[in-house]
Formats: C-alpha cells, structure tokens, sequence
C-alpha cells in the first residue's frame, strides 16, 4: 500500500488496468460501416463542426485490423451480413459495436425480406443509438458510452455471443392484408 500522502505533487498514482482503459476510450479508432444515409450523419461528426476529434474517435480506419470500434450506420441486407460479419472477425480484440439508426438497430423502415430486422441477430452490438437519422450529437452520445463501457467494462469479456451461429431471426413477415394476384377477365391468373 503507497501513502499518497507522502508522495511529492508531481507524482501519480492509478492501477494500471485504468491507465490501459483510459488509454483505449481516448484513442477509439471506429471502422465505419456506413450503407446509407446515416453514413451522412456519421461524415458529419466527423466534420470540423461536431468534430469527434475531441473524443479521441477522429481516426476512421477502413482496415479492421487497426480499428477497435465497430459503426454500423444504414441497412444492411441479407447478402451484406456475411461481409459485415467477417469484417467484424478481422478486427482485433478488444472491439466494440454501435449500432447506428433504426434501420441498422431493427431494419427501421425496410420492412422486407432483404432487409436485417436488426443486426444483433448476427453479431454483438454493445450501444444502440435511435433515430432515422440520429443526429451527430447522438453519435457523440454513443460514442460516449463506448468510453463509460471501457471505464467500467474493460475487455468486453462475457457476454459476447459467439460469431458464425446465426440467431434464427424473430421477425415474421406479417400476412398480406389482401390476396396478392392478378386477373385477367376475372380470372385469377
Ligand atoms: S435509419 Fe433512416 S437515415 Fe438511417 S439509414 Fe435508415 S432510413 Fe436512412
């Protein structure tokens, strides 16, 4: 045990698994995943007037093996997942997802058989951030609770699910409320 007291002013004293967390929520590198116009949203933050340069999270990389933190900003299609999925893979550990907008967080408006009802079905999502599109502030806001995740979580050990075991999805078309068809003359065709 140190005595803090009779340490001189210029000394600090922490743990080192904090100054390793605090290491890595001040230096996120997101990977942006962006299909549509979310991505929008997600440029701007990054723009000089939101500027997530103040949160240490400026650094976008396209190369999963240096970045640590997962955006997934727009729909994504059944034909997308896999490459979603492995581009998640690709990234080393620890990393963290944001699921950004209603159609990444539950197909939003996409109410069709192409359309993921929601990425978590396939992969991890540590934050949801609603809206269609959130704004810039509400990225930053999820951005933020990334950093709050790694403050109090460290590793995100324990409560992953495992990749390549695909969630039978929950999401049932709902019945057409008329037969769909056509006729000629009358007569169903
Ligand atoms: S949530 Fe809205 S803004 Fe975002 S990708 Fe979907 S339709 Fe576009």
């Amino acid at each position: 045990m140190i005595d803090t007291q009779t340490l001189p002013d210029n000394v600090l004293t922490t743990q080192l698994k904090k100054l390793v967390n605090w290491s890595r929520r001040s230096s996120l590198w997101p990977m942006p995943f962006a299909t549509a116009c979310c991505g929008i949203e997600l440029m701007a933050t990054a723009a000089s007037r939101y500027d997530i340069a103040r949160f240490g999270a400026e650094a976008m990389r396209f190369s999963p093996r240096q970045s640590d933190l997962m955006i997934v900003a727009g729909r994504v299609t059944i034909k997308m997942m896999p490459v979603l999925q492995h581009i998640y893979q690709q990234m080393t550990e620890p990393k963290w997802v944001i699921s950004m907008g209603a159609c990444a967080s539950t197909g939003g408006v996409f109410d069709a058989y192409a359309t993921i009802q929601g990425i978590d079905q396939f992969m991890p999502v540590d934050v949801y951030i609603p809206g269609c599109p959130p704004r810039p502030e509400q990225l930053i806001e999820g951005i933020m609770a990334i950093q709050r995740i790694v403050d109090v979580h460290g590793l995100p050990a324990g409560k992953r699910r495992p990749l390549q075991i695909a969630i039978e999805p929950s999401y049932h078309p709902a019945p057409q409320p008329q037969p769909v068809g056509v006729t000629v003359g009358g007569k169903a065709i």
